[in-house]
Protein backbone atom coordinates (compact mmCIF):
# COMPACT_ATOMS: atom_id res chain seq x y z
CA UNK A 1 0.00 0.00 0.00
CA UNK A 2 1.32 3.42 -0.75
CA UNK A 3 1.83 5.61 2.07
CA UNK A 4 -0.75 8.23 1.90
CA UNK A 5 0.77 10.94 3.76
CA UNK A 6 2.51 14.27 2.53
CA UNK A 7 5.94 14.05 2.65
CA UNK A 8 7.63 17.39 4.95
CA UNK A 9 10.54 19.50 5.31
CA UNK A 10 13.00 17.45 7.26
CA UNK A 11 11.23 13.99 6.44
CA UNK A 12 8.13 12.45 8.18
CA UNK A 13 8.99 10.81 11.36
CA UNK A 14 11.87 7.53 10.13
CA UNK A 15 12.18 8.63 6.85
CA UNK A 16 15.78 10.10 6.94
CA UNK A 17 16.65 6.43 9.00
CA UNK A 18 15.10 4.19 6.39
CA UNK A 19 16.78 6.44 3.71
CA UNK A 20 20.08 6.13 5.18
CA UNK A 21 19.34 2.41 5.41
CA UNK A 22 18.31 2.42 1.83
CA UNK A 23 21.16 4.27 0.40
CA UNK A 24 23.87 1.77 1.87
CA UNK A 25 21.97 -0.79 0.48
CA UNK A 26 21.62 0.71 -3.07
CA UNK A 27 25.66 1.87 -2.71
CA UNK A 28 26.50 -2.30 -2.08
CA UNK A 29 24.20 -3.34 -4.50
CA UNK A 30 26.66 -1.37 -7.29
CA UNK A 31 23.93 1.40 -7.36
CA UNK A 32 25.22 5.19 -8.26
CA UNK A 33 22.13 7.09 -8.68
CA UNK A 34 18.74 7.00 -7.72
CA UNK A 35 16.03 8.32 -10.72
CA UNK A 36 13.29 10.96 -9.16
CA UNK A 37 10.56 10.78 -11.47
CA UNK A 38 7.33 12.23 -12.17
CA UNK A 39 5.37 12.89 -15.20
CA UNK A 40 4.51 15.94 -16.69
CA UNK A 41 0.75 17.57 -17.75
CA UNK A 42 1.20 16.59 -21.20
CA UNK A 43 2.25 13.18 -19.69
CA UNK A 44 6.17 12.93 -20.62
CA UNK A 45 8.16 11.33 -17.71
CA UNK A 46 10.63 14.06 -16.45
CA UNK A 47 13.04 13.09 -13.82
CA UNK A 48 16.00 14.71 -11.92
CA UNK A 49 18.83 12.00 -10.62
CA UNK A 50 21.24 12.02 -7.14
CA UNK A 51 24.48 10.16 -6.58
CA UNK A 52 23.01 7.37 -4.17
CA UNK A 53 24.82 9.20 -0.94
CA UNK A 54 22.24 11.64 -1.41
CA UNK A 55 19.23 10.00 -0.77
CA UNK A 56 18.72 10.78 3.38
CA UNK A 57 19.37 14.03 2.18
CA UNK A 58 16.27 13.68 -0.55
CA UNK A 59 14.16 12.24 2.30
CA UNK A 60 14.97 14.67 4.22
CA UNK A 61 14.53 18.29 2.00
CA UNK A 62 13.78 17.17 -1.06
CA UNK A 63 15.31 17.96 -4.53
CA UNK A 64 15.41 21.30 -6.33
CA UNK A 65 12.72 21.43 -9.54
CA UNK A 66 11.13 24.21 -11.49
CA UNK A 67 7.63 24.22 -11.12
CA UNK A 68 7.70 25.23 -15.17
CA UNK A 69 7.80 21.50 -16.19
CA UNK A 70 3.40 21.82 -15.20
CA UNK A 71 3.14 23.66 -18.46
CA UNK A 72 5.65 22.03 -20.75
CA UNK A 73 4.28 20.58 -24.11
CA UNK A 74 5.71 17.21 -25.25
CA UNK A 75 7.95 18.89 -27.48
CA UNK A 76 9.01 20.76 -24.31
CA UNK A 77 7.83 24.11 -25.98
CA UNK A 78 6.81 26.47 -22.83
CA UNK A 79 3.24 27.68 -22.58
CA UNK A 80 1.78 29.37 -19.67
CA UNK A 81 -1.73 29.90 -17.16
CA UNK A 82 -2.17 32.86 -14.68
CA UNK A 83 -0.17 31.04 -11.89
CA UNK A 84 2.52 28.13 -13.89
CA UNK A 85 4.54 28.56 -16.50
CA UNK A 86 6.81 31.37 -15.21
CA UNK A 87 11.00 31.11 -14.64
CA UNK A 88 10.17 32.06 -11.14
CA UNK A 89 10.07 29.77 -8.29
CA UNK A 90 11.05 26.19 -6.84
CA UNK A 91 9.80 22.99 -5.93
CA UNK A 92 11.07 19.91 -3.60
CA UNK A 93 11.13 16.33 -5.45
CA UNK A 94 10.54 13.88 -2.60
CA UNK A 95 11.19 10.52 -3.36
CA UNK A 96 8.76 7.78 -2.00
CA UNK A 97 10.68 5.13 0.12
CA UNK A 98 8.63 2.82 -0.22
CA UNK A 99 8.86 2.43 -4.40
CA UNK A 100 12.68 2.67 -4.30
CA UNK A 101 13.46 -0.16 -7.42
CA UNK A 102 16.95 -1.16 -8.76
CA UNK A 103 16.56 -0.54 -11.84
CA UNK A 104 17.91 -4.09 -13.75
CA UNK A 105 17.81 -2.70 -17.09
CA UNK A 106 19.97 0.00 -16.62
CA UNK A 107 23.41 -1.12 -13.85
CA UNK A 108 24.20 1.33 -11.83
CA UNK A 109 20.86 3.13 -11.36
CA UNK A 110 17.90 2.91 -9.13
CA UNK A 111 14.53 4.34 -9.44
CA UNK A 112 11.87 6.30 -6.98
CA UNK A 113 8.27 8.56 -8.00
CA UNK A 114 8.25 11.53 -6.00
CA UNK A 115 5.58 13.98 -4.76
CA UNK A 116 6.17 17.50 -5.34
CA UNK A 117 5.57 19.69 -2.68
CA UNK A 118 6.35 23.34 -2.45
CA UNK A 119 9.28 25.13 -0.38
CA UNK A 120 6.53 26.20 2.01
CA UNK A 121 6.16 22.65 2.77
CA UNK A 122 2.59 22.78 0.91
CA UNK A 123 1.30 20.18 -1.84
CA UNK A 124 1.88 21.73 -4.90
CA UNK A 125 -1.34 21.88 -6.49
CA UNK A 126 0.06 20.63 -9.88
CA UNK A 127 1.68 17.04 -8.48
CA UNK A 128 -0.93 14.33 -9.74
CA UNK A 129 1.18 11.42 -8.00
CA UNK A 130 -0.33 14.06 -4.71
CA UNK A 131 -3.61 14.35 -5.80
CA UNK A 132 -4.38 10.91 -6.61
CA UNK A 133 -3.21 10.02 -3.32
CA UNK A 134 -5.42 12.86 -2.04
CA UNK A 135 -8.31 11.33 -3.63
CA UNK A 136 -7.31 7.52 -2.72
CA UNK A 137 -7.17 8.55 1.42
CA UNK A 138 -10.10 10.71 0.90
CA UNK A 139 -12.40 7.84 -0.48
CA UNK A 140 -11.12 5.26 2.02
CA UNK A 141 -11.60 7.84 5.11
CA UNK A 142 -15.17 8.91 4.07
CA UNK A 143 -16.53 5.95 2.70
CA UNK A 144 -14.74 3.04 3.28
CA UNK A 145 -13.80 2.45 -0.76
CA UNK A 146 -10.49 1.28 -1.42
CA UNK A 147 -9.75 0.97 -4.93
CA UNK A 148 -7.03 -1.57 -7.39
CA UNK A 149 -6.16 -0.67 -10.60
CA UNK A 150 -3.25 -1.75 -13.23
CA UNK A 151 -2.57 -0.05 -16.58
CA UNK A 152 -1.93 -2.29 -19.40
CA UNK A 153 1.17 -1.57 -21.54
CA UNK A 154 1.49 -1.74 -25.60
CA UNK A 155 4.71 -0.50 -27.24
CA UNK A 156 6.16 -0.52 -30.80
CA UNK A 157 9.44 -2.02 -31.04
CA UNK A 158 11.43 -0.75 -33.70
CA UNK A 159 14.81 -1.08 -35.08
CA UNK A 160 18.04 0.77 -33.64
CA UNK A 161 19.31 1.20 -36.81
CA UNK A 162 16.14 2.92 -38.81
CA UNK A 163 16.70 5.73 -40.11
CA UNK A 164 16.22 8.73 -38.21
CA UNK A 165 12.64 9.54 -36.96
CA UNK A 166 11.60 6.63 -38.63
CA UNK A 167 9.81 3.21 -37.62
CA UNK A 168 11.01 0.12 -38.51
CA UNK A 169 9.11 -2.56 -36.89
CA UNK A 170 11.81 -5.18 -35.46
CA UNK A 171 9.91 -8.13 -36.31
CA UNK A 172 8.28 -9.22 -39.05
CA UNK A 173 5.70 -12.35 -37.79
CA UNK A 174 2.04 -11.90 -37.72
CA UNK A 175 -0.03 -10.45 -34.46
CA UNK A 176 -0.01 -12.72 -31.65
CA UNK A 177 2.45 -15.09 -33.87
CA UNK A 178 4.77 -17.69 -32.45
CA UNK A 179 7.29 -16.46 -35.21
CA UNK A 180 7.51 -12.74 -33.09
CA UNK A 181 8.30 -13.99 -29.79
CA UNK A 182 11.19 -16.10 -31.85
CA UNK A 183 12.05 -12.88 -33.07
CA UNK A 184 12.44 -11.26 -29.64
CA UNK A 185 12.93 -14.10 -27.45
CA UNK A 186 16.38 -12.76 -26.39
CA UNK A 187 14.86 -9.13 -25.90
CA UNK A 188 11.96 -10.18 -24.32
CA UNK A 189 13.32 -12.64 -21.61
CA UNK A 190 15.32 -10.07 -20.20
CA UNK A 191 12.95 -7.62 -20.61
CA UNK A 192 10.84 -10.65 -17.97
CA UNK A 193 13.72 -10.96 -16.03
CA UNK A 194 14.33 -7.31 -15.34
CA UNK A 195 10.55 -7.36 -14.52
CA UNK A 196 11.11 -9.99 -11.93
CA UNK A 197 13.95 -8.74 -10.45
CA UNK A 198 12.00 -5.52 -9.69
CA UNK A 199 8.90 -6.95 -8.35
CA UNK A 200 7.03 -5.84 -11.21
CA UNK A 201 4.38 -8.86 -11.12
CA UNK A 202 4.04 -9.29 -15.13
CA UNK A 203 0.51 -11.38 -15.33
CA UNK A 204 1.52 -11.60 -19.56
CA UNK A 205 3.37 -10.57 -22.08
CA UNK A 206 2.31 -11.19 -26.21
CA UNK A 207 3.63 -10.06 -29.79
CA UNK A 208 0.11 -7.37 -30.35
CA UNK A 209 -1.65 -6.59 -33.75
CA UNK A 210 0.34 -4.01 -35.23
CA UNK A 211 3.59 -4.41 -36.53
CA UNK A 212 6.39 -4.81 -34.01
CA UNK A 213 3.44 -4.07 -31.55
CA UNK A 214 3.95 -6.37 -27.98
CA UNK A 215 1.86 -5.77 -24.90
CA UNK A 216 2.52 -6.30 -21.03
CA UNK A 217 0.10 -6.60 -18.37
CA UNK A 218 0.78 -6.69 -14.46
CA UNK A 219 -0.94 -7.35 -11.15
CA UNK A 220 -3.59 -4.97 -9.19
CA UNK A 221 -2.28 -2.79 -6.79
CA UNK A 222 -3.75 0.97 -5.08
CA UNK A 223 -4.08 3.31 -7.61
CA UNK A 224 -1.19 5.42 -6.68
CA UNK A 225 1.18 2.10 -6.84
CA UNK A 226 -0.30 1.33 -10.38
CA UNK A 227 0.41 4.30 -11.68
CA UNK A 228 4.19 4.13 -10.28
CA UNK A 229 4.35 0.74 -11.75
CA UNK A 230 2.98 1.68 -15.14
CA UNK A 231 6.29 4.38 -15.45
CA UNK A 232 8.57 1.86 -14.29
CA UNK A 233 7.58 -0.77 -16.32
CA UNK A 234 7.48 1.75 -19.62
CA UNK A 235 11.58 2.82 -18.09
CA UNK A 236 12.33 -1.04 -18.06
CA UNK A 237 10.47 -1.78 -21.43
CA UNK A 238 13.00 1.27 -22.90
CA UNK A 239 16.12 0.16 -20.99
CA UNK A 240 15.84 -3.60 -22.15
CA UNK A 241 15.43 -2.66 -25.52
CA UNK A 242 18.24 -0.04 -25.84
CA UNK A 243 20.77 -2.93 -24.55
CA UNK A 244 19.54 -4.97 -27.66
CA UNK A 245 19.81 -2.21 -30.27
CA UNK A 246 16.16 -1.28 -30.15
CA UNK A 247 13.83 1.75 -30.07
CA UNK A 248 10.17 1.89 -28.07
CA UNK A 249 7.31 4.23 -29.05
CA UNK A 250 4.62 4.06 -26.37
CA UNK A 251 3.14 6.87 -28.92
CA UNK A 252 -1.04 6.49 -29.44
CA UNK A 253 -0.07 6.15 -33.23
CA UNK A 254 3.58 5.68 -34.43
CA UNK A 255 1.77 5.55 -37.22
CA UNK A 256 -0.91 7.53 -39.09
CA UNK A 257 -3.35 4.34 -40.07
CA UNK A 258 -3.37 1.05 -38.27
CA UNK A 259 -3.92 -0.18 -34.78
CA UNK A 260 -2.20 2.28 -31.73
CA UNK A 261 -0.81 1.62 -28.40
CA UNK A 262 -3.13 1.40 -26.13
CA UNK A 263 -2.76 2.25 -22.03
CA UNK A 264 -5.84 0.15 -21.00
CA UNK A 265 -6.86 1.14 -17.26
CA UNK A 266 -8.11 -1.69 -15.12
CA UNK A 267 -10.12 -0.16 -12.61
CA UNK A 268 -12.34 -1.85 -9.25
CA UNK A 269 -13.77 -0.52 -6.32
CA UNK A 270 -13.97 -2.26 -3.11
CA UNK A 271 -15.60 -1.81 0.77
CA UNK A 272 -13.96 -3.26 3.22
CA UNK A 273 -12.23 -5.68 1.60
CA UNK A 274 -14.83 -6.63 -0.74
CA UNK A 275 -15.02 -6.51 -4.65
CA UNK A 276 -17.75 -4.78 -5.33
CA UNK A 277 -17.80 -5.65 -8.78
CA UNK A 278 -18.26 -9.48 -8.16
CA UNK A 279 -21.38 -11.06 -5.93
CA UNK A 280 -23.61 -8.58 -6.17
CA UNK A 281 -27.28 -8.20 -7.50
CA UNK A 282 -26.27 -6.54 -10.12
CA UNK A 283 -25.87 -7.42 -14.11
CA UNK A 284 -23.04 -9.52 -14.09
CA UNK A 285 -22.32 -9.75 -10.29
CA UNK A 286 -21.78 -6.11 -9.94
CA UNK A 287 -23.69 -4.59 -6.68
CA UNK A 288 -25.53 -1.50 -7.36
CA UNK A 289 -22.31 0.50 -6.50
CA UNK A 290 -20.36 -0.82 -8.74
CA UNK A 291 -23.10 -0.30 -11.54
CA UNK A 292 -23.50 3.41 -9.87
CA UNK A 293 -19.61 3.88 -10.63
CA UNK A 294 -19.69 2.65 -13.72
CA UNK A 295 -22.62 4.98 -14.77
CA UNK A 296 -20.30 7.51 -13.57
CA UNK A 297 -17.46 6.58 -15.50
CA UNK A 298 -19.60 6.71 -18.97
CA UNK A 299 -21.19 10.04 -18.17
CA UNK A 300 -17.50 11.86 -17.81
CA UNK A 301 -15.88 9.72 -20.86
CA UNK A 302 -15.93 13.04 -22.90
CA UNK A 303 -14.30 14.58 -20.73
CA UNK A 304 -11.76 12.56 -19.12
CA UNK A 305 -10.90 11.44 -22.49
CA UNK A 306 -9.02 14.95 -22.40
CA UNK A 307 -6.61 12.93 -19.64
CA UNK A 308 -6.46 9.76 -20.51
CA UNK A 309 -6.42 10.80 -24.86
CA UNK A 310 -4.29 13.88 -24.34
CA UNK A 311 -2.47 13.72 -27.32
CA UNK A 312 -2.86 15.15 -30.63
CA UNK A 313 -1.41 11.46 -31.40
CA UNK A 314 -4.10 9.99 -29.43
CA UNK A 315 -7.08 10.71 -31.74
CA UNK A 316 -5.14 8.96 -34.65
CA UNK A 317 -5.80 5.99 -32.45
CA UNK A 318 -9.25 6.54 -31.03
CA UNK A 319 -11.09 5.31 -34.09
CA UNK A 320 -13.96 2.84 -34.38
CA UNK A 321 -12.94 -0.77 -34.94
CA UNK A 322 -9.53 -1.32 -33.72
CA UNK A 323 -10.28 -2.52 -29.94
CA UNK A 324 -9.57 1.30 -28.42
CA UNK A 325 -12.96 1.64 -27.15
CA UNK A 326 -14.58 4.83 -28.80
CA UNK A 327 -18.21 4.69 -27.70
CA UNK A 328 -19.19 5.60 -24.56
CA UNK A 329 -21.38 2.52 -23.92
CA UNK A 330 -20.43 -0.76 -21.65
CA UNK A 331 -20.61 -4.64 -22.40
CA UNK A 332 -19.06 -7.64 -20.96
CA UNK A 333 -15.94 -8.56 -22.38
CA UNK A 334 -16.90 -5.95 -25.23
CA UNK A 335 -13.64 -4.71 -26.51
CA UNK A 336 -15.40 -2.10 -28.80
CA UNK A 337 -17.09 -0.17 -26.10
CA UNK A 338 -15.44 2.18 -23.80
CA UNK A 339 -15.62 0.30 -20.88
CA UNK A 340 -15.17 -3.60 -20.76
CA UNK A 341 -16.86 -5.63 -17.92
CA UNK A 342 -14.35 -7.93 -17.10
CA UNK A 343 -15.98 -10.62 -15.06
CA UNK A 344 -13.39 -12.71 -14.50
CA UNK A 345 -13.31 -16.43 -14.79
CA UNK A 346 -15.83 -18.92 -12.22
CA UNK A 347 -13.59 -19.10 -9.39
CA UNK A 348 -11.60 -16.51 -9.57
CA UNK A 349 -14.00 -13.52 -9.96
CA UNK A 350 -14.37 -12.44 -6.61
CA UNK A 351 -10.71 -11.09 -6.63
CA UNK A 352 -10.94 -10.44 -10.97
CA UNK A 353 -14.08 -8.79 -11.67
CA UNK A 354 -12.98 -5.11 -12.50
CA UNK A 355 -14.21 -2.69 -15.34
CA UNK A 356 -11.14 -1.63 -17.88
CA UNK A 357 -11.22 1.42 -19.44
CA UNK A 358 -9.81 1.05 -22.81
CA UNK A 359 -9.89 4.93 -24.00
CA UNK A 360 -7.09 5.53 -22.41
CA UNK A 361 -3.64 5.80 -23.86
CA UNK A 362 0.10 5.52 -22.97
CA UNK A 363 0.53 9.63 -23.16
CA UNK A 364 -2.00 9.85 -20.17
CA UNK A 365 -0.54 11.18 -17.08
CA UNK A 366 -1.49 7.97 -15.31
CA UNK A 367 -1.43 9.74 -11.82
CA UNK A 368 -4.05 12.25 -13.57
CA UNK A 369 -6.48 9.80 -15.39
CA UNK A 370 -6.55 7.87 -12.20
CA UNK A 371 -7.48 10.62 -10.19
CA UNK A 372 -10.27 11.58 -12.85
CA UNK A 373 -11.56 7.94 -13.48
CA UNK A 374 -11.98 7.46 -9.72
CA UNK A 375 -13.64 10.77 -9.30
CA UNK A 376 -16.21 10.33 -11.77
CA UNK A 377 -16.84 6.53 -10.76
CA UNK A 378 -17.42 7.95 -7.17
CA UNK A 379 -19.66 11.05 -8.44
CA UNK A 380 -22.29 7.81 -10.18
CA UNK A 381 -21.92 6.11 -7.00
CA UNK A 382 -22.82 9.04 -4.85
CA UNK A 383 -25.81 10.11 -7.29
CA UNK A 384 -26.59 6.15 -7.02
CA UNK A 385 -26.68 6.64 -10.82
CA UNK A 386 -28.32 4.34 -13.20
CA UNK A 387 -26.51 1.80 -15.55
CA UNK A 388 -28.09 1.76 -19.21
CA UNK A 389 -28.30 -1.06 -20.87
CA UNK A 390 -24.91 -3.13 -21.87
CA UNK A 391 -24.01 -2.96 -25.44
CA UNK A 392 -23.11 -6.38 -27.05
CA UNK A 393 -20.44 -6.45 -30.79
CA UNK A 394 -19.13 -3.58 -32.58
CA UNK A 395 -21.32 -0.16 -32.03
CA UNK A 396 -19.75 0.77 -35.19
CA UNK A 397 -22.80 -1.03 -36.76
CA UNK A 398 -25.22 1.41 -35.37
CA UNK A 399 -26.88 3.85 -37.14
CA UNK A 400 -27.38 7.42 -35.83
CA UNK A 401 -30.66 6.41 -34.65
CA UNK A 402 -29.81 3.36 -33.23
CA UNK A 403 -26.81 4.60 -31.18
CA UNK A 404 -29.26 7.49 -29.76
CA UNK A 405 -31.44 5.11 -28.61
CA UNK A 406 -29.14 3.31 -27.38
CA UNK A 407 -27.69 6.23 -25.49
CA UNK A 408 -24.65 4.98 -27.19
CA UNK A 409 -22.16 8.42 -28.18
CA UNK A 410 -18.65 8.05 -30.01
CA UNK A 411 -16.42 9.81 -27.36
CA UNK A 412 -13.96 12.96 -28.69
CA UNK A 413 -12.50 12.61 -32.46
CA UNK A 414 -10.46 15.05 -31.79
CA UNK A 415 -8.01 16.66 -29.10
CA UNK A 416 -9.83 20.05 -29.58
CA UNK A 417 -13.41 17.96 -29.26
CA UNK A 418 -11.84 16.64 -25.95
CA UNK A 419 -10.97 19.61 -24.73
CA UNK A 420 -14.76 21.48 -25.00
CA UNK A 421 -15.82 18.58 -23.23
CA UNK A 422 -13.55 18.50 -20.00
CA UNK A 423 -13.67 22.78 -19.95
CA UNK A 424 -17.82 21.86 -19.68
CA UNK A 425 -16.95 18.97 -16.86
CA UNK A 426 -17.53 20.83 -13.61
CA UNK A 427 -16.72 17.73 -11.79
CA UNK A 428 -13.25 16.95 -13.32
CA UNK A 429 -12.18 20.83 -13.12
CA UNK A 430 -13.00 21.02 -9.54
CA UNK A 431 -11.34 17.11 -9.11
CA UNK A 432 -7.90 18.77 -10.49
CA UNK A 433 -8.45 22.30 -8.81
CA UNK A 434 -7.91 25.42 -10.62
CA UNK A 435 -4.12 25.44 -10.73
CA UNK A 436 -3.81 21.78 -12.51
CA UNK A 437 -7.13 22.49 -14.63
CA UNK A 438 -6.00 25.36 -16.14
CA UNK A 439 -2.84 23.52 -16.54
CA UNK A 440 -4.21 20.80 -18.74
CA UNK A 441 -6.45 23.26 -21.09
CA UNK A 442 -2.76 25.39 -22.11
CA UNK A 443 -0.91 22.76 -22.43
CA UNK A 444 -3.84 20.47 -24.41
CA UNK A 445 -4.16 24.00 -26.58
CA UNK A 446 -0.52 24.29 -27.04
CA UNK A 447 -0.48 20.71 -28.27
CA UNK A 448 -2.75 21.88 -30.64
CA UNK A 449 -1.14 25.10 -31.75
CA UNK A 450 1.71 22.66 -32.42
CA UNK A 451 0.36 20.25 -34.88
CA UNK A 452 -2.32 23.24 -36.62
CA UNK A 453 -1.98 22.71 -40.06
CA UNK A 454 -0.55 19.11 -40.20
CA UNK A 455 -1.65 16.65 -41.83
CA UNK A 456 -1.99 12.66 -40.10
CA UNK A 457 1.11 11.63 -41.41
CA UNK A 458 3.32 14.41 -39.91
CA UNK A 459 1.09 14.48 -36.18
CA UNK A 460 1.88 10.82 -36.55
CA UNK A 461 6.05 11.31 -36.48
CA UNK A 462 6.01 14.64 -34.48
CA UNK A 463 4.93 12.25 -31.62
CA UNK A 464 6.59 9.66 -32.43
CA UNK A 465 9.20 9.02 -29.99
CA UNK A 466 8.33 11.54 -27.59
CA UNK A 467 6.39 8.88 -25.00
N1 LIG B 1 -4.16 -1.85 -29.41
C1 LIG B 1 -5.52 -1.66 -29.01
C2 LIG B 1 -5.69 -0.21 -28.52
O1 LIG B 1 -5.30 0.64 -29.16
C3 LIG B 1 -5.92 -2.61 -27.92
C4 LIG B 1 -5.88 -4.06 -28.23
C5 LIG B 1 -6.32 -4.86 -27.02
O2 LIG B 1 -7.51 -4.94 -26.74
O3 LIG B 1 -5.43 -5.30 -26.28
O4 LIG B 1 -6.18 0.10 -27.51
MG1 LIG C 1 -3.67 -5.25 -26.11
Amino acid sequence: MTTLADPVPGGRPGDVERATALGGELAGRGVHGVVLSYVDTAGIGRIKTVPTARLPDAAAWGVGMSPVFDTFLANDAIVSTDVLGSPDGDLRLYPDLDQVTVLAGQPGWAWAPVDRITQEGERHPGCGRSLLRRIVSEAAERHGLTFRAAVEVEWTLGRGDAPEGAFVPATTGPAYGATRQVEAGDYAADLLAACAAQGVDVEQFHPEYAPGQFELSVGALDPVAAADRSVLVRQTIRAVARRHGLRVSFSPAVLARGVGNGGHIHLSVWRHGVNLHSGGEGRYGMTSAAESFTAGLLTHLPGLTALTAPSPASYLRLRPSQWAGVFAAWGRETRETALRVVTGTAGLRDRAANLEVKPVDLAANPYLALACLIAAGLDGLAASAALREEVTGDPARFTAQEAAARGVRRLPVSLAEALDAFREDGLLRETLGPVLADAVIAVRQGELAAVDGLDDERVAAAYRWVY
